[in-house]
Formats: C-alpha cells, sequence, structure tokens
C-alpha cells in the first residue's frame, strides 16, 4: 500500500488516543503472534477458500457461500474460531463427500473495536482436515469495502464496487483467519448485474463474459489482506505481453498512456529480484474516492485516478504497487507489527526500479523528497510511533501507516547497502526472495537470515547495536545517507533568490522543471509567506489551478496556512473530487487551525463527506467532527 503522509498519520493517532487500550499492551511482546486476529490460527489453519458471491448493488451487499477447506496443526480442540466485523452468518455446515452436508453449531462473539468478532464453530469430532460450508451476507458498512454511487465515478451511468482488506478488513467481507500468516489458495464466482464486470486480485477464467457471472482462480497462496474485489463498468486495455490496465471507458485511454511503461517496470523488477511469480501484472483505475494511492493485490494492482497526471510523473506509486510482488506479496510480514519488512523493503525496490526505468536523476529527487518527509514525520510523531517494529497491541493496525515503515525501512536498507556494498545486498536480496518465498516472517526471522547470510560474511560492517538502533529505537540514525540530489540544490538556489526577491518568478527556470522539482519549490517554502509573492507565483504560474494533484495539494496547503482565499473555490472542489487520504486528510487539518477555516471545512465536509470511503470519513470525522 502506499502510505499515507505525516499530517495524516497524526490525525489518526489522534482518533486513536481515545479508544482503550488492551491489557496485553504491558505484557512481553512475542515475535511472530500475531495480536490482531481472533481466529485460533495456532491450532488451524485454512488452506483453501472457494467463494460464490452475488453482487447486490441496491442493496450494498455481497451475499452467498464461503467453503473453506481446513487443516489441523495442532491439538484435539473441536472449536474453530473465524475472524469476522459484522457479518450477517446465517449456517455452517460440514461438507463431506458423498455425504449430505452436516449443519454445525456455531456462535458469534462480542464485538471487539478494531478486531471484529470471533465466529466459532463446533466441530462433531477432533477431524484433521474437513470443509466447511459458510452461508453469509455483509452489510452495507463493511469496513472492507466501498459502494460508489454512479455519480462519483467516471461515467456516473452504473455504480462501482471494490474492496480494501488491507490491513484487518478482509473479515468485514469474508469469515476466515484474517491473519497475515496464513496463506491460502482460492476460487470464486461472482455474480454482478449484467454489463458490468467483476475483477478479483486472481486469474480470471478466459470464458467469462459480460453475461454477469465471472470465475477466477488464484493458484498462488496468498494472506488475507491480499483478498481483492471490484465490479464495475469496466474495459481492459493491454500494455505489453503480460500487463494491461482496467478502468472504465472515459478513462482507459489516458490510463494506459499513463502507465505504458508497466511492461518495462516488470521487466526490470525480475532483472533486479528475481522471477515474477504471479503470472500477469494488471492495473485497475478505482474512483477518486480510493482511500489510498494503491494496493498491491496480487496480479491486480489497484490504483487511484488522481496520480494519472497526463506526463507520466507520478507513475512512482506503480513501480512501488509492482515492487510489492516480491517484498509483501511474495515474502510477507507475519503480523502488523513487521510491516515494515514490506514497505520500507518496497520503497527500497520502487526506488531501484525508478532509477533503472526513468534515470538515477529522477530516482533521486524523489529519494530526497521521501527523505524530508521522514525528517517531518520524526520531528512530530512521538517517540513509541518512530520505531520500526512497532508495537500496536490493543490499537488499529492502520495507526501504524506513517513514513516510519515506508521511509525510515528504506533508508534502512540504504545504509545497510552502504556498510556492504550494493552488490553484495542486492545478491542478498535476491536469495531472501527465494529463501522465503510464499512464506510469513517477523522482524526476528529476518534479522536471523541477515546476520546468518549477509553479515557472517562482512564481519564488522554493522554491529548488533546499530541494528536495535534502527529496528527497535525512536528517531532518524545519524548514520542515514542522506540522498543527494543536484537537480534539487538548484531548485534550493531558484526558490532563495525569489524569497529575497532577486528574481521575479517569471525568471525561475520553471520550464524545465520536473513535477518532482515542483514538489520539492513547493514544499520548502516557509510557513508564512507575504501575500505579495503568493499573488506572483499564482499569477505567474497559475498554482491555484493546476491539475497535477500532487503540485495541486502542495500549493492548496501554502493557501490554508497563510490565508490566501483565491485558493478557496479550487481547494472546495478538490475535497469534494478526491478521496485519497494522503491528499485531503493534511487539508482538513490545516484547515481546523483557524476559526474561518474550520467553518469553511465543516461546510465543505458535509457536502463531501457521503461521497468518502468508511475509512477515510471515520479520519475526517476525528478531525472536523461528524456532521
Ligand atoms: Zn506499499
Amino acid at each position: 500500500m502506499i502510505r499515507l503522509g505525516a499530517i495524516a498519520s497524526l490525525a489518526l493517532l489522534v482518533s486513536c488516543a481515545a479508544q482503550p487500550v488492551a491489557d496485553t499492551a504491558s505484557a512481553p511482546l512475542q515475535s511472530g503472534r500475531d495480536y490482531h486476529t481472533l481466529a485460533n490460527v495456532d491450532e488451524f489453519r485454512v488452506r483453501h477458500l472457494a467463494l460464490d458471491l452475488t453482487v447486490d448493488f441496491d442493496a450494498r451487499r455481497l451475499a452467498g457461500g464461503a467453503d473453506l477447506t481446513v487443516e489441523r496443526i495442532a491439538g484435539a480442540g473441536r472449536t474453530l474460531v473465524l475472524d469476522t466485523r459484522g457479518l450477517d452468518v446465517a449456517s455452517v455446515e460440514l461438507l463431506a463427500p458423498g455425504a449430505a452436508p452436516q449443519p454445525l453449531a456455531f456462535s458469534v462473539g462480542a464485538a471487539d473495536a478494531h478486531l471484529g468478532a470471533p465466529l466459532s464453530i463446533a466441530l462433531p469430532s477432533d477431524l484433521a482436515k474437513f470443509t466447511l460450508r459458510i452461508r453469509y451476507s455483509t452489510r452495507p458498512e463493511a469496513s472492507g469495502l466501498q459502494w460508489v454511487a454512479p455519480a462519483q465515478t467516471a461515467g456516473k451511468v452504473a455504480p462501482f464496487l471494490y474492496s480494501q482488506s488491507q490491513a484487518i478488513h478482509a473479515r468485514s467481507w469474508l469469515p476466515l483467519q484474517d491473519s497475515p500468516q496464513v496463506r491460502f489458495t482460492y476460487e470464486a464466482t461472482i455474480r454482478v448485474p449484467a454489463g458490468l464486470r467483476a475483477l478479483m486480485g486472481a486469474e480470471p477464467d478466459a470464458s467469462s463474459g459480460l453475461d454477469g457471472v465471472f470465475r477466477f482462480d488464484m493458484p498462488q497462496a496468498i494472506p488475507s489482506y491480499l483478498m481483492a474485489i471490484a465490479a464495475g463498468r469496466l474495459e481492459f486495455r493491454p500494455i505489453g505481453g503480460r500487463t494491461g490496465v482496467y478502468a472504465e471507458p472515459e478513462i482507459i485511454a489516458a490510463a494506459s498512456r499513463e502507465f505504458a511503461d508497466t511492461e518495462k517496470m516488470l521487466e526490470t523488477g525480475e532483472s533486479l529480484f528475481g522471477p515474477y511469480r504471479w503470472g500477469r501484472y494488471d492495473v485497475l483505475i478505482l474512483p477518486p474516492s480510493f482511500p489510498y494511492g494503491g494496493m498491491e493485490n496480487p496480479r491486480l494492482s489497484f490504483i487511484t485516478p488522481t496520480v494519472i497526471a497526463g506526463d507520466r510523473s507520478l507513475v512512482a506509486l506503480i513501480a512501488h504497487e509492482l515492487a510489492h510482488s516480491w517484498s509483501g506479496n511474495l515474502v510477507t510480514n507475519a503480523t502488523w507489527r513487521d510491516f515494515w519488512l514490506n514497505e520500507g523493503f518496497t520503497v527500497y525496490l520502487e526506488r531501484r526500479i525508478m532509477a533503472a526505468v526513468y534515470g538515477p536523476r529522477r530516482a533521486a529527487m524523489e529519494d530526497l523528497l521521501g527523505f524530508q518527509s521522514l525528517e517531518r514525520e520524526v520531528a512530530t510523531l512521538p517517540p513509541a510511533e518512530q520505531i520500526l517494529a512497532i508495537d500496536l497491541r490493543g490499537r488499529d493496525p492502520d495507526d501504524g501507516m506513517s513514513e516510519i515503515p515506508y521511509e525510515k525501512g528504506r533508508f534502512f536498507l540504504g545504509w545497510l547497502e552502504s556498510r556492504v556494498g550494493p552488490p553484495a545486498l542486492h545478491a542478498f536480496l535476491q536469495d531472501y526472495f527465494a529463501h522465503f518465498a510464499f512464506q510469513s516472517i517477523s522482524t526476528e526471522q529476518f534479522r536471523d537470515y541477515l546476520d546468518a547470510r549477509l553479515l557472517a560474511q562482512h564481519p564488522g560492517a554493522v554491529t548488533p547495536a546499530e541494528l536495535d538502533q534502527w529496528i527497535e529505537q525512536p528517531g532518524l540514525p545519524a548514520t542515514a545517507i542522506r540522498p543527494q540530489s543536484d537537480a534539487l540544490i538548484q531548485v534550493d538556489a531558484a526558490r532563495a533568490a525569489f524569497l529575497a526577491g532577486a528574481r521575479a518568478p517569471a525568471d525561475l527556470p520553471h520550464a524545465a522543471w520536473s513535477t518532482q522539482e515542483w514538489l520539492y519549490f513547493l514544499g520548502n517554502l516557509p510557513e508564512s509567506m507575504p501575500r505579495a509573492q503568493l499573488d506572483a507565483l499564482d499569477a505567474a504560474f497559475d498554482l491555484t489551478h493546476a491539475t497535477n494533484n500532487e503540485i495541486a495539494f502542495n500549493w492548496l496547503s501554502i493557501a490554508i496556512r497563510n490565508g490566501y482565499e483565491p485558493a478557496w473555490p479550487r481547494l472546495e472542489q478538490y475535497l469534494e473530487s478526491i478521496g485519497r487520504r494522503k491528499l485531503i486528510v493534511p487539508l482538513y487539518s490545516a484547515m481546523m487551525k483557524t476559526q474561518d477555516g474550520a467553518q469553511r471545512a465543516r461546510a465543505v465536509y458535509a457536502r463531501a463527506r457521503p461521497g468518502y470511503h468508511p475509512i477515510t470519513a471515520a479520519s475526517l470525522d476525528a478531525i472536523v467532527g461528524a456532521p
């Protein structure tokens, strides 16, 4: 997944401060234990799932059956416990070949604020391997699904459904062991209204047409947070032999132009990190309400349309989601404490793909922008939130999604690379992906493997104390390697000349600036600026009407903190048309700092909220107040 951004995660911290912290938080933390599942994963493991679901847009429900094939791995207990959140379970049956389905007793326990409710199923004996059929339906408010009204789509004629299962939202649309350490294969039949297309992060049956019934097969075992479903008025356009784009007809041409380098990125990834193990790599463009930049659902990344800039300037997002095909989807964090193994590694791989495909100049700029946002995060987050292997017991794991697992994880690997040399680290990572392929590992397992397979060959390159400091301590170690970008040094000079009044905006070397240079120019302007300078910038570059969503975000942030009213209509239009949290939560937070801003924030939020994803609305309710 792509990160939220600094201010957004702070807002989440505020929102979770009111939640009670479970008493487990004071006990010693057990490495590899998943504190975010209620399922008895130490006794049973789900191995295969066969789904048959009907998508009911009118009722905003998925309804049907999930057949779970389960294996006992320990003990002789007769109760299987699964994770659910807000599911209406109608029946549970034991399926056996040649016998009638046998109804089983089941109960849904009390719901925990973060974890949902346990579904306990009574087994008739100490079965070693069995298949259960659970008939159930989801509720309209399921946290892992968004039911998008036609008006909120590009075409405005048909509804759209999509899932976001990470971190622990799969349980709101599937009864299963919702833990990243349980991997299973699956098959599915999905029924949608005729004319719409269903998609999953799986291989579609070639014979599926637009007759309303779609079949999928997922032969590679995945963890539950990678379960993904979407349905809408969707077309497909190929990019290369193994890559393509799904999008609404209105945006498919722009999307396939924007992401035309995807096949090249895939080939680059294979050459750097080892074979691509998932068959195809397609992307699905979601409506603008998608709360994240992207989600690395296997074979089919879900992507925000806000990165379609027209000039491929924001495609690092695709490199990121693709890189998860190795770090995350292939080698998976065992628990949400180990999330940095997914994201820090992925940002590191993302920058290597970007350097190989677009050259080191662009990658260095993106690296420095990432380093700066990490520095800002470290300056504002409480110390306990700055630890790579973060303790998230008693909290929603989504709260751990700051720049720390992403950029601090990336710069940890950069530091390691500087100590052992790039060839050694690159070879180590290829071995790591091959060795732990299709497994889920903890921070400690990574460290053991690092010691045995890399550090043993480079004695003295790093000390255990240094590793502890990076992984277990807050802050950004002084040994971090700060990225160098000559291009951005020139932007610093141009900005300084402008601020000193030595250069008019029109005389800046802006014609040669890429999006990254603009982001760096705007992102490093002073907190407070004279109105005349804002007027001059806007007059020269019409920043208020910038169509690049990242540039617009930076300019609107500046406008809010300086009370620059000419940007207000654009700000409102931006907040009403986009639901990506990284781009809107910080804007709302900034508006809430003044009385006048808060009033405008509440007014626009009342209009925009119905179009936001439940995850986004929950964050913003805590900041702006529920209307
Ligand atoms: Zn990610």
